[in-house]
């Protein structure tokens, strides 16, 4: 790890080393007084790319130009057009072809995959959850637990870390799934947490759920875009993402889903069906009976958003061509000398700042505690050109990304935290 100083010159020079530096000019950044905004709220809506509007203009083009006709004759067809996303989010998160897909949103996802794998019996019927999980994910789970008419109570089991930590420790995830490994149905948890940060192993936490019969699920969330995953090798289930965090999709953009390979073959299990999970050779014959695809894609129900799908295209095009390596490694530095910018700041502010993200278990967040402080320094923050995201009670959450911070807006970050502290 690179040795830092919190200096203008020091931070500009990473910047002239990062092979990544150029991609910051493919993406609009927000101003604030004619500079550039320090925008670290990647993980809560990803910047749009400058390409964006070129890939949607063209499916805006093709309507106009065939109509219904572009669902054969656009330059992507829109028949078709989830399957030229196929290949590089597979790649994305570590997937074969057949494993991901790309529909709805991210709780409709979570919803219609538990719909297929949290089958609950009289035994077996609890969820291992988050305490504190991102509140869809909440909603999300209780309502299942519910619709099967069991008590919420004690059909979850929320792991939280212990009194005075913020880091959850892997082996009480280990003793409460041992503890409970007559009665777990699903394991569904963030791939990442999104209040600490804090990146779990899912690897170990799938053989640990399989062990005890359960199915393992994530939400990934704040992983795709962010971790290099590799869904496919760890055995996971299934999974949802969305694309508007890490992705920079945009607001309300289409979401992912992985189902793992050994289910697709098992088409008795429950599912909700659309025409677009049918047979993809007789869809249009219209049949009465529902002839499911072999893959993820049975889970699909509705024909795409096309719109939607093309905006997420040229975010992904950029992710391909990057690829998951390089923004990992960059991620690590960038996340490096802002946890070093923050301690510099802490050694001449009396330790009011605490990152209570984990050291090792991380993407590129870092959540910090301004003992004292609170939402006034955010609210702060914001005025003088910094966007940082707030979460209740008292966190700071800040995500430099690797597509498009700089190691200059960690530096810039610091000296506006030290003038307002
Ligand atoms: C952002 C986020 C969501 C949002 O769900 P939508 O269905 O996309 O609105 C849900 N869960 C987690 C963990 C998130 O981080």
């Amino acid at each position: 790890m690179t040795n830092f100083t919190n200096s203008l010159e020091f931070a500009k020079q990473l910047d002239s080393q990062d092979s990544l530096h150029s991609y910051r000019s493919k993406f609009y950044i927000p101003q604030h007084e004619g500079h550039d905004m320090v925008y670290f709220t990647g993980n809560s809506l990803g910047l749009q790319p400058k390409t964006t509007k070129d890939y949607i203009q063209q499916e805006l083009n093709d309507w106009a130009t065939y109509g219904v006709e572009g669902h054969f004759l656009a330059k992507n067809p829109w028949m078709s057009y989830h399957e030229i996303l196929t290949d590089k989010t597979a790649k994305l998160v570590g997937a074969l072809p057949s494993e991901v897909v790309m529909m709805n949103q991210l709780t409709v996802n979570l919803h219609l995959l538990m719909v297929s794998f949290y089958r609950p019996t009289k035994q077996r019927y609890k969820i291992l959850c988050e305490a504190k999980a991102f509140p869809s994910d909440q909603y999300a789970l209780q309502s299942q637990v519910k619709f099967h008419g069991f008590s919420i109570d004690d059909a979850l089991i929320e792991i939280a870390p212990r009194e005075g930590e913020y880091e959850v420790r892997h082996e009480d995830i280990y003793k409460a799934i041992d503890d409970n490994k007559d009665s777990l149905a699903l394991i569904m948890i963030g791939g990442v947490n999104y209040f600490s940060g804090q990146v779990f192993d899912m690897k170990s936490i799938v053989e640990a759920g399989h062990k005890a019969g359960a199915i393992v699920g994530f939400d990934l969330a704040h992983g795709a875009g962010n971790l290099k995953l590799h869904l496919h090798d760890w055995n996971v289930d299934f999974a949802a993402w969305c694309s508007y965090k890490y992705l920079n999709g945009g607001p309300g953009c289409v979401a992912g889903a992985f189902v793992h390979e050994q289910h697709h073959r098992n088409t008795d299990m429950p599912l909700f069906a659309g025409w677009w999970g049918h047979d993809k050779e007789t869809r249009f014959k219209m049949d009465r009976v529902f002839k499911p695809i072999e893959s993820v894609e049975r889970w699909q129900l509705s024909n795409a958003p096309i719109l939607s799908m093309a905006a997420y295209k040229a975010s992904l095009d950029m992710f391909d061509e990057v690829g998951m390596d390089k923004l990992n490694e960059k991620s690590r530095e960038l996340t490096a000398y802002l946890e070093f910018i923050v301690g510099e700041i802490n050694k001449q502010k009396n330790n009011c700042l605490e990152i209570i993200t984990p050291k090792v278990n991380r993407g590129c967040q870092i959540s910090i505690v301004a003992h004292g402080q609170g939402k006034a320094l955010y609210n702060k923050l914001i005025e003088n050109g910094v966007i940082p995201d707030w979460r209740e009670p008292n966190v700071i959450r800040c995500a430099p990304v690797p597509m498009y911070n700089s190691f200059e807006d960690i530096y810039r970050f610091g000296e506006i935290l030290n003038q307002l502290l």
